[in-house]
């Protein structure tokens, strides 16, 4: 009460602030110390406006706030740090938003319409891709004139280039949001296109991605999903008991080819690492998705990393009048379907890895970088583990004891509510497993084959032109809205002198 009477008088006296009469008795403790520099930092923190030649739009598919904060830990972990107090790269972004992922018809979305809402403006209906609200699932010829135009189209009606890269199929629902118009997610190659969609005249992904109109196309594509593009007739060159799946007997790597004749496709690392910056590229690294990041040394026939792509995406596209380039870490979700929570921060420490190595490299004066997900995943860190208790691990507590639930066995930190993990019976004691192995499924209550997405908000980190404006709470399909006001401002040159 004194103090608040104390800042009535001040008030109204209209006088200076209040003065600071001594240090509070904490004022050495080390956590204050570190905020009270940290505030210093923040107070000279300008936002930046101006337009954004380059914007890169990172998706950590399914990372979730649980998922950052365990990846966090892993991260520092793995360095032989202290988890817990860690600074990732997506931790020191200087802006940051809770984003409303839900879909036109869903409380929990997928990725078709949560991709489609950041890159084209609009929300849409679950497992929808690049068409409005009023498409309907499986309705080919209801998708007629629904189509919206994504922010990579207005890219390259303005000249700029264009890429794409993701660890999981270039055709799966995240970046085929950049280029396609689909009815259903799944349409991803001719076999899969239902008969009356295709007597409709509809159209599967792989192929829109080859054919996609705008500018000269995509200038680099790196990923997995060779199967769509190749067809059944075709024997994959990495594992040569498989085929191409296309039933429409088209061999689109070959037709990419002779569109661009000065193109580069390649399909493992020994290509990769021989590229310069070829333009335009087309990299398909895997039949199916590429590997988990803690499983990539043992592919076949070899794969770059998620950060090795995306150094190469910008060798590419750097050399024009500006970009946009999407980066998808697309495998942190499949691992959360799994259940398996260690391959999931293994991804989610990859995707840090690229945005450090990006902000390394981008001048932040003309590169909007912003950092999200599409959506989160039903994953818990919980108990009350002790200070530097192993995130993969049994919840020790303070005292150093394994903590025990009802049923007499312990627990781990990281769980799910659904997924793989659960059983139907008595919970098994996961003491006698290994919960820190890459292929451990973490434990969950209801029993799913698949682990489900969850539905809360997840966070946008951004830092660059415009990024000030993600603050406080937003709608995920507001992405585009910053991304496209940011690239359409005019230059500091540009602007008429008012002197
Ligand atoms: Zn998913």
């Amino acid at each position: 009460m004194i103090v608040r009477a104390a800042l009535a008088a001040v008030l109204l006296a209209g006088s200076a602030p209040i003065a600071l009469a001594q240090e509070p008795s904490q004022a050495a403790d080390s956590y204050f110390v570190e905020a009270r520099a940290d505030l210093e930092a923040r107070l000279s923190t300008q936002p930046t406006m101006g337009r954004a030649r380059n914007i890169i739009l990172f998706i950590g598919d399914g990372m979730g706030v649980s998922t950052l904060t365990a990846a966090r830990i892993h991260q520092g972990q793995l360095a032989g740090q202290d988890g817990e107090s860690t600074w990732t790269a997506m931790d020191r972004l200087p802006y940051s938003a809770l984003v409303r992922t839900y879909a036109h018809d869903a409380q929990v979305s997928d990725s078709a319409p949560t991709a489609t809402a950041m890159v084209a403006g609009v929300k849409t209906r679950n497992d929808i891709i690049g068409l409005d609200q009023t498409a309907t699932l499986n309705d080919c010829p209801g998708s007629r004139g629904r189509e919206v135009q994504s922010i990579f189209t207005v890219a390259e009606a303005a000249g700029l280039r264009t890429g794409v890269v993701s660890t999981a199929r270039i055709t799966h629902a995240t970046p085929a949001a950049a280029y396609a118009h689909v009815a259903n997610r799944d349409w991803e190659n001719s076999s899969e296109l239902p008969a009356e969609a295709r007597e409709a005249g509809c159209v599967d992904i792989a192929r829109q991605m080859i054919e996609w109109p705008h500018g000269d196309g995509l200038d680099v594509i790196l990923g997995g999903g060779r199967s769509q593009f190749l067809p059944t007739a075709a024997t994959d060159p990495e594992d040569t008991q498989a085929r191409g799946l296309r039933d429409d007997g088209r061999d689109l790597v070959q037709e990419w080819q002779a569109r661009h004749p000065d193109g580069r496709y390649v399909w493992n690392a020994t290509q990769f690492a021989d590229l310069g910056a070829d333009r335009p590229v087309l990299g398909l690294f895997e039949r199916d998705h590429m590997e988990f990041e803690a499983q990539r040394a043992s592919d076949a026939g070899g794969e770059p990393s998620l950060t090795e792509m995306t150094l190469k995406a910008l060798d590419v596209l750097e050399g024009g009048e500006g970009y946009v380039l999407m980066v998808e870490a697309g495998r942190i979700d499949h691992a959360h379907h799994l259940g398996a929570a260690a391959l999931a921060l293994g991804d989610t420490v990859e995707l840090d890895r690229v945005v450090a190595a990006v902000m390394a490299r981008v001048d932040l004066s003309d590169t909007l970088v912003i950092v999200t997900a599409d959506h989160s995943h039903n994953f818990t860190m919980a108990g009350y583990p002790q200070r530097g208790n192993p995130i993969l691990g049994l919840v020790v507590d303070v005292d150093g004891d394994v903590v025990e639930a009802r049923d007499g066995h312990p627990y781990t930190t990281l769980a799910y509510a659904n997924g793989p993990g659960a059983v139907i019976g008595p919970r098994p004691d996961p003491s006698v497993a290994d919960t820190t192995a890459l292929t451990y499924q973490q434990q969950a209550l209801v029993p799913l084959g698949s682990a489900s997405h969850g539905g809360e908000d997840v966070a946008v980190r951004a830092a660059g032109p415009w990024a000030h404006l993600f603050q406080g709470t937003i709608e995920q399909h507001l992405i585009y809205h910053v991304m496209r006001h940011a690239m359409t401002q005019p230059e500091p040159d540009d602007q008429v002198s008012t002197d």
